[in-house]
């Protein structure tokens, strides 16, 4: 009886048995249908991927279905970005903050989660600890107009006083799931403006047209 050393593997976002090896974890039909975003310098805010693709479904069924597995695929798609970013210095990493309320009706923040798979010593990253950065409850960004967006995300985010002096001298990443007009990740970077961090920056997985 053939016995392999290791289990089959799957694609990340189909689930179709994946029969030649993948560094990144899909399938060669996934790869292809997912649309690489141009990294912009001028930029603080980038994602990797285009919205309408294959990794639209699986993150979804990490938010909505608690299928929390597929977080490692969304990490191992990250880490090269963020090495790529942090070229060589020490970044901070903050996973955009969920609402205890949310948090309790998702079952997990679906982007803290995935923040923890991040290959934190490799890439020379810490994660800044749940509950330094909170979100107020407000209702969900999904189908608000941009100025609607902006308005929904103002003063959401607030930083805890005692931790506004341990980003100084940082590069801050801020980590989200999906970019549309940027006003979550400008909501982040307000609340954590006075902490004297060096730089900003914002990665999101996939980019929405707005
Ligand atoms: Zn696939």
């Amino acid at each position: 009886m053939f016995l392999s050393s290791s289990p089959p593997r799957a694609c990340g976002a189909c689930c179709r048995l994946l029969l030649t090896s993948s560094t990144s974890g899909l399938c060669q039909t996934c790869v292809e249908d997912c649309t690489e975003v141009a990294h912009d310098h001028g930029s603080r805010v980038n994602a990797l991927f285009a919205y309408e693709g294959s990794l639209k479904a699986p993150l979804a069924r990490l938010k909505y279905s608690r299928e929390f597995g597929v977080a490692r695929l969304f990490a191992d798609l990250l880490a090269p970005r963020i090495a790529a970013l942090a070229r060589g210095r020490s970044v901070v990493i903050v996973p955009v903050p969920m609402s205890p309320t949310r948090r309790l009706s998702r079952g997990c923040n679906h982007t803290e989660l995935i923040a923890q798979w991040l290959p934190l010593a490799q890439l020379g990253a810490t994660l800044l600890p749940r509950g330094v950065l909170t979100r107020a409850h407000r209702p969900a960004q999904v189908g608000l107009s941009r100025a609607q967006r902006l308005r929904n995300t103002s003063g959401a985010f607030s930083l805890r006083a005692r931790a506004q002096a341990s980003l100084r001298g940082e590069t801050v990443l801020v980590l989200d799931d999906v970019i549309s007009t940027g006003a979550t990740l400008q909501g982040c970077f307000e609340a954590l403006s006075r902490t004297g961090a060096d730089e900003f920056q914002g990665l999101a997985l996939l980019r929405r047209v707005a």
